[in-house]
């Protein structure tokens, strides 16, 4: 079969390569001159069942509330003139339930750790150099009682087959060393020791260019416009660079996945939700972080690609503007120059802002919808990385019609 694959991001190319995996012709278009050149750049790199909780939960409509009045600096909410914003925040708060959030984190949880076992089996069968690290996250916190939560909380994932170890602050300083001098500012910490992290883009370039090298198509700088439909088939997609056929489509547009869908009469309820993060340059710098961490009370994650520090924060509500400013930026870098105050080069770090795509109950879209050959694989909000490896192998399995290795229970439209 011939298997247009709609957006480049980490979702839609590894999609592509499952799909060439199974035989099939693929064709992935993408309007940015290289694949990964928007929120599939510029994340924590986190491969992380550890942390599927989901932002739905009972905490989460007083922490929205708070943000009105309160200049929050981990959660940005403002009113806009976006009726979607509103339709999109009412299907959120649904979904707020005590009972609803753990079954929804149980179920991103399920698909996190499938996708990290197909991640493993890619890298098994393919070598690809993306600064991984495989030792492990720790979530550390900075009061007692925020870790004896921590811990309770963490007890959901663990029923669920997560690995997970309590550490003191002396053992967050032997796992880490160059947390030695914040040491004081950390009560200890839960360390996934089977989370992970590596650049994402590093990643999806490498993969693309293997589709590549096999014969798939990776179309860059071609926009998407709309769908040619034919009774209940999609029969082509517009460009401007012209009309593309094939015998299958995968919608993976990220948080533009809803904007193309409504015009074929798919309501996707995908909310943009913007992000920032600061890649540092390493040098000569003597501490940077060797262990990917997740600063709880402030909300600031850290992961080490190489000779480079990610650090990403903020989650905000302001449509589908990705720009940025220093000031943006002050508040993270602040957080990261105490805890690694030899790490890098900040003077230099590189400054971004990408769009998480959220649903409201953080699991994404996946599988046929309205026509028989279209198939959606959208939707990953803040774990898309993570989730990305499984999402592909279940979307390339219904594509060539056989049952997933995990039921699709939560992950459809
Ligand atoms: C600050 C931040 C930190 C994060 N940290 C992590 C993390 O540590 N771990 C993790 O697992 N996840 C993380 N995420 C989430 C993760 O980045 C996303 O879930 C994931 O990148 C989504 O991938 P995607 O392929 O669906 O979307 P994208 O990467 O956005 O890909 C969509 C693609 O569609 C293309 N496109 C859109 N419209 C059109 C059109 N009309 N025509 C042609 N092409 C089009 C775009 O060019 C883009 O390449 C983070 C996100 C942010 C913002």
């Amino acid at each position: 079969m011939k298997v247009i694959v709609l957006g480049g991001g980490v979702v839609g190319v590894t999609t592509a390569y499952q799909l060439q995996k199974d035989g099939h012709d693929v064709v992935l278009v993408d309007r940015q001159p290289v694949v990964a050149g928007e929120t599939s750049w510029g994340n924590a790199g986190m491969v992380a069942p550890g942390h599927s909780f989901v932002w739905s939960s009972p905490k989460a409509p007083l922490t929205l509330l708070k943000s009105l009045v309160l200049k929050d600096q981990a959660l940005r909410f403002k009113f806009s003139a976006d009726p979607k914003l509103y339709s999109w925040s009412w299907l959120f708060l649904l979904e707020c339930t005590s009972e609803k959030a753990r079954r929804n984190t149980l179920l991103k949880h399920r698909l996190a750790a499938y996708s990290q076992s197909v991640l493993q089996d890619v890298l098994r069968e393919e070598d690809v150099n993306y600064d991984r690290n495989d030792r492990g996250i720790l979530y550390f916190h900075r009061s007692q009682e925020a870790l004896d939560r921590g811990v309770a909380q963490m007890k959901l994932l663990e029923s669920d087959g997560q690995e997970i170890k309590v550490l003191d602050r002396n053992q967050v300083v032997a796992l880490d060393p160059s947390l030695a001098t914040a040491k004081d500012g950390i009560v200890g910490a839960i360390h996934c020791p089977t989370d992970e992290t590596g650049d994402p883009a590093k990643f999806t370039r490498a993969l693309a260019n293997k589709i590549e090298a096999r014969g798939g198509q990776i179309l860059t700088q071609t926009t998407i416009q709309d769908f040619d439909i034919a009774g209940d088939e999609v029969v082509g997609i517009h460009t401007d660079q012209g009309r593309i056929t094939g015998d299958a489509y995968v919608l993976a547009l990220g948080s533009y996945s809803p904007i193309l869908a409504g015009k074929i009469g798919i309501r996707l309820p995908i909310y943009p939700v913007k992000g920032y993060s600061l890649t540092v340059p390493i040098e000569d710098h003597r501490h940077p972080p060797n262990v990917a961490a997740v600063d709880e009370h402030n909300l600031v994650a850290f992961s080490r690609f190489g000779d480079r520090i990610r650090v990403t924060a903020t989650a905000e509500f302001a449509g589908y503007d990705t720009s940025h400013k220093p000031a943006d930026f002050a508040f993270m870098k602040r957080v990261t120059q105490e805890l690694y105050p030899d790490g890098g080069n900040y003077a230099e770090a590189e400054m971004w802002a990408g769009l998480r795509p959220m649903t409201p109950n953080n699991l994404p879209f996946l599988g046929r919808k309205k026509y028989r050959n279209f198939f959606l694989n959208t939707g990953h909000g803040h774990i898309g990385w993570t989730m990305s490896h499984g999402s592909a192998r279940i979307t390339a399995d219904l594509v060539s019609g056989r049952t997933p290795a995990i039921p699709m229970e939560g992950l459809t439209a």
